[in-house]
Order: structure tokens, then C-alpha cells, then sequence
């Protein structure tokens, strides 16, 4: 059979892409492998409208428990897709376990994940004071000292967040010249309340049960030092999962696909939408508004092609 929409990806933008495309009577195939994708991994939540402060658990609950309401317009197969190619009008999706699917659109929504520090320390105070994302957390660390890994523009504006919020920020950064923009860093160059540690590099999270240290060494002196603080911002870099695309579509620098505000890209009937994209904000609310553009765009998509 040939599906109208292949979705790739169980986070928010999938989710929302499948009740959509679901309510449009459309014929859909879901593949993801993580279900409610890295709201899973997201701790407490305070910016999901109408849950004045959730836990990302609950929350991808919800969201599966709303598109499995749909079940009889959604199809989810727990999987992962290996590779995407396009022949004609005809998408073939190839998963790791082998199995081939057919579909006149795809919707990828396959997020990215953070890149870690991989220090020792880290993967055990995840949410428990270790963050990869300060639109997200900042408010958590009101009154706090913080540590923000990473001098380029993500590390520059965690910083600017923190200083609202936070009563001492520490910014690490690697080299003896931070890659933010100057405007960015004008914010906080001369603020008492931040420190700037160049040619650093991190070696250890410690902690109880939630963050309270972080040690790192002068990359020229070889002295280690341990900080006392609550809060530790990972900002440097993520990965977008686009490795099964990468043959099908162009993508930018950063290895995102480039999508518009609709999710269309520059393949016709391939739209993307979320964490994987382009798109500036990587967040949850964002993240479903996408999939729900990607799925109205697909659906206008397949009622013109030629029957
Ligand atoms: C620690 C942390 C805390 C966060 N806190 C917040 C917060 O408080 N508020 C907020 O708004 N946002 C928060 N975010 C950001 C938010 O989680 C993301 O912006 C959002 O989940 C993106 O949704 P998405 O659907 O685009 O991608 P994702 O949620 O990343 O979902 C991608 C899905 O694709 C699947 N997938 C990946 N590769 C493949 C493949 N090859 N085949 C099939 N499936 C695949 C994954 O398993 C997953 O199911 C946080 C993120 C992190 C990491």
C-alpha cells in the first residue's frame, strides 16, 4: 500500500502532524522509536500552555494517549527509519529493522539531541541541575550559581537569561576568545555578576543527588579547579538526526533540514517540521505548531497531485 503521509518521529511535531493528518481522513504511518520524543527527556515544564507546571512524562502521555484516540487514522510502528529515498512521486522509506514503507508525502520530524559534555558526573545529574537548554530551565535556578558551558551565541544568551535570574553565572569556554557576537557579549562583559573562564575544560559534575560542584582544568596550566554551583547549562551544539535524509535533501551547515514556516522544503511532498529544522526556537509549543503546518501543507500537497 501506498500511505498518503509517512510521519518520521514520535515528539510533539509528529504527534501533532498524525492528529492532524489523521482528522483530515488521511491514510498515515507513524515510525518513531521514542515515544513523546525529548519532552521525555525534559524534567519539569512550565511553558506548555494550559499545564501551569508539568513533568515531561506526563506530558508525552498526554500527547500519545490524544493521537492514539486516533488510532484508527494513525498507524505507529516503533522503529527506526534508516533511509529515505524519492522516485517519481513515490517516497520508500527503509527502517533498521528492514522493513519498507510507500508514501506520496513524508512528514520527518526527527528532532536533534544535545551534544554532551561526557564527563563523569553528567548522565546521572541530568535534570537534577544539569540542563541543555536555558529558555527552558533557566527560571528553575532563581537566586542560584550557575555555570554555563560554551561561549558562542546559545552560551552568550543563557548567560544574558541568567542574569535575571541567577545570583552568580560562571561562563566556561574552551579557547581564550568566547565565539559569541560582541553585541551579546556587551550584555555581560562588565557585569560583577558574571565570570568568564577561558581555556577551560570541564571534567567533572558532582553532587549528592542534585548538581552541587563542577570541576575544571586551565587548559595552559593544567590546574584543576571544582565551582560551587546548583545549575549547569550545556550550551554546545546539538545534532539534528537528518543522517537517513542526508542523500534526499541539501542541508544547511549545522546539518538541519532547512524547512519554511509551513514545513515545506526544497523536495516537493517532503515536509519537516520541529527540532530538526531550521526553525530558531527549539521548543515544545514550537515544535507542535510546525508538525500541525506540516501536516495541513501535505494534505495540500497530495490534493493536487494528478489523480
Ligand atoms: C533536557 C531538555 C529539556 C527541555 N525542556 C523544555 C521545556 O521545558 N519546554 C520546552 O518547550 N521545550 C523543552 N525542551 C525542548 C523540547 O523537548 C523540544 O524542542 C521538542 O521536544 C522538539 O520536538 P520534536 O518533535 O521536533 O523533536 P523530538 O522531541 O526530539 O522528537 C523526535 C522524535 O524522532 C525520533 N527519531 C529520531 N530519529 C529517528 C529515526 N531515524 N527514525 C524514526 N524516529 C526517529 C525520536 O526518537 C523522537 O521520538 C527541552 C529539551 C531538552 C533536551
Amino acid at each position: 500500500m501506498t500511505y498518503d503521509v509517512l510521519i518520521v518521529g514520535y515528539g510533539p511535531a509528529g504527534i501533532t502532524a498524525g492528529i492532524y493528518a489523521a482528522r483530515k481522513k488521511l491514510s498515515v504511518v507513524l515510525i518513531g522509536d521514542l515515544p513523546g520524543g525529548e519532552v521525555r527527556n525534559s524534567g519539569d515544564i512550565e511553558n506548555w500552555p494550559g499545564d501551569r507546571t508539568t513533568d515531561g512524562n506526563a506530558l508525552a502521555d498526554k500527547m500519545i494517549a490524544h493521537l492514539q484516540d486516533h488510532a484508527d487514522g494513525v498507524e505507529v510502528v516503533q522503529d527506526k527509519v534508516a533511509k529515505i529515498t524519492k522516485d517519481e512521486n513515490t517516497f520508500t522509506s527503509l527502517t533498521e529493522s528492514g522493513k519498507e514503507f510507500q508514501s506520496k508525502t513524508v512528514i520527518y520530524t526527527a528532532g536533534r539531541h544535545p551534544r554532551m559534555l561526557g564527563v563523569p558526573g553528567e548522565e546521572e545529574h541530568r535534570n537534577l541541575g544539569v540542563t541543555y537548554c536555558a529558555t527552558c530551565d533557566a527560571p528553575l535556578f532563581g537566586g542560584k550559581d550557575v555555570a554555563v558551558i560554551g561561549g558562542g551565541n546559545t552560551g552568550a544568551e543563557a548567560v544574558i537569561m541568567l542574569q535575571k535570574i541567577a545570583s552568580h553565572i560562571y561562563l566556561l569556554h574552551d579557547t581564550d576568545k568566547l565565539n559569541a557576537d560582541p553585541v551579546l557579549i556587551a550584555n555581560f562583559e562588565n557585569d560583577p555578576k558574571v565570570t568568564i573562564l577561558y581555556n577551560t575544560q570541564t571534567t567533572g559534575i558532582t553532587g549528592e543527588q542534585l548538581v552541587s560542584g563542577l570541576s575544571y582544568k586551565n587548559k595552559a596550566t593544567q590546574e584543576e579547579t571544582t565551582l560551587a554551583v546548583e545549575g549547569i547549562f550545556v550550551t554546545i551544539g546539538a545534532n539534528p538526526n537528518t543522517e537517513p535524509v542526508k542523500d534526499l535533501i541539501e542541508l544547511n551547515k549545522f546539518k538541519a533540514i532547512p524547512a519554511d514556516r509551513y514545513a515545506v522544503t526544497s523536495v516537493p511532498g517532503f515536509f519537516a517540521a520541529g527540532d530538526v529544522t531550521d526553525i530558531r526556537d527549539a521548543q515544545i509549543v514550537v515544535a507542535a505548531g510546525h508538525g500541525c503546518s506540516a501536516a495541513l501543507s501535505a494534505g495540500d500537497y497530495i490534493s493536487r497531485l494528478p489523480k
